[in-house]
């Protein structure tokens, strides 16, 4: 039987898709932590832990588990784990892009200097330390530009500024992000602040699938809500995209290069570009699905998910069609309307009552600290609807959402007074 190496770091959200799909899959599972689970000593051929800040010795640890169990693939489950995937795949021979080129994938700094070198349309930008003048960087930029931290995910500290006042006061907000002791495992690129022209234009996101360094397209998403700054939350995603035929072609061709600029060969990646009046411009291409439960939207030939397409193309099993369900499918990443603990989100049974909503999951508990954009890591919760149309489908989400009601205590109250109030699942 096959067996597959699952890389999930503890605080994903992607485990249950992954693993749901390996389950259907009739392969063997290892999953792999950067933390100990408690079941590890009753299960040790199936659960490992793995430093993923060190590549080289969780590709070593790999390998010798391996002499033991034979791996036929591995497959990193997000952001987080992109590369040690990549290093244990070199180790072990097994399928997958080069560790250079998904190490470049999560540096948008270096992923910058690719696109630049290979002429694919991708925003100026200049490089700076946390410890440089930003008054000084500030005299010198051009406006509006964009400032992010190199290494981050999700929109976390990427902010707009405006003018030189703005951008000082984001170059001190990434700083103290960067410090944050919950990033000390990053290594590499918690020093950087990497400022970018910011570019105009209606965005989307494009999930595809390398497979031999060819980029098969899956879905195009629209985003119809604004990206306007200054800061970056994701909301609404739409599927199939109502851009025309050569709009979407020309952004295919551009995350193809993209993707080649950065030397991804194999396995998914995700995206996200704006369009405007000169073309498709790439903010950037990650070597992962889309995150969150968004990839929930997304079914292809006979209701074969995301995760399972990944699975096999990792492992080398046939991939009977990449074609996607056709109905149309969104999800909204609910947005944190503002810091504080969530005491409970209210209504879950009225939005899913509204037609063509799917399924409501609130990811984030009751008691919880909730951290908005540009600080904020976590999202509040992610709804999902199929309709007849595009417009239906986000005309659903908008009313889904609006029957929620989100009740956020203030910073530092602790956990409801209330235990029987309706639990967020
Ligand atoms: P992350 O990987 O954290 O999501 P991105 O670089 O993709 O970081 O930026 C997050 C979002 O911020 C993008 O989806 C886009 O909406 C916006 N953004 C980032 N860079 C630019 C830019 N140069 N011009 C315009 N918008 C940008």
């Amino acid at each position: 039987m096959l067996r597959v190496l699952l890389l999930i770091p503890t605080t994903t959200y992607r485990t249950e898709d992954f693993v749901a799909a390996a389950a259907k899959l009739d392969v063997e599972m290892v999953v792999a932590s950067e933390r100990p689970n408690v079941l590890e000593a009753a299960l040790p051929d199936s659960l490992l832990t793995l430093d993923f800040a060190e590549p080289n010795k969780a590709a070593r640890t790999v390998a010798e588990f391996a002499r033991r169990h034979r791996i036929d693939a591995v497959v990193p489950v997000d952001d987080r784990t992109t590369v040690v995937g990549a290093a244990i795949a070199e180790r072990l021979g097994l399928r997958s892009s080069s560790v250079e080129a998904v190490s470049t994938a999560r540096n948008k700094h270096r992923m910058r200097e690719a696109f630049a070198r290979a002429g694919v349309r991708s925003p100026r930008f200049t490089l700076l330390g946390v410890a440089d003048d930003p008054d000084a960087a500030a005299e010198r930029a051009t406006y509006p530009c964009v400032l992010k931290p190199t290494i981050l995910a999700g929109s976390r500290g990427v902010i707009r500024a405006d003018d030189p006042r703005a951008f000082v006061a984001a170059f001190r907000r990434i700083a103290a992000i960067l410090e944050g002791p919950d990033l000390a495992g990053l290594g590499e690129g918690r020093e950087e602040v990497l400022v970018e022209d910011f570019i105009p234009g209606h965005e989307v996101a494009l999930e595809g699938l390398l497979i031999g360094g060819e980029l098969h397209v899956l879905a195009l998403f629209d985003k119809p809500d604004p990206l306007d700054g200054p800061y970056f939350e994701e909301t609404i995603y739409v599927t199939p995209s109502g851009l025309p035929s050569d709009v979407q072609a020309a952004i295919a061709a551009e995350a193809r290069w993209a993707a080649r600029a950065l030397g991804l060969t194999e396995g998914p990646i995700h995206a996200e570009l704006r369009v405007n009046e000169q073309g498709p411009w790439v903010v950037e291409v990650a070597a992962r699905t889309i995150g969150g439960l968004c990839s929930r939207t997304l079914r292809f030939g006979a209701g074969i998910s995301l995760e399972e397409l990944v699975i096999r193309q990792a492992l080398g099993i046939e991939l009977d069609s990449l074609e996607r369900e056709r109905r149309p499918a969104g999800v909204m990443m609910i947005p944190i309307p503002r810091g504080g603990v969530l005491r409970a989100v209210r209504g879950r049974e009225a939005a899913l009552a509204v037609p063509g909503i799917e399924d409501v999951t609130i990811s984030a508990h009751a008691g919880q600290e909730l951290v908005p954009l540009p600080e904020g890591s976590r999202y509040l919760g992610f709804i999902l609807a199929r309709a007849a149309s595009p417009e239906a489908v986000e005309a659903a989400l908008r009313a889904a959402h609006e029957r929620l009601d989100i009740d956020i205590g203030p910073a530092g109250a602790g956990p409801p007074a209330d235990p029987t109030e309706e639990p967020c699942a």
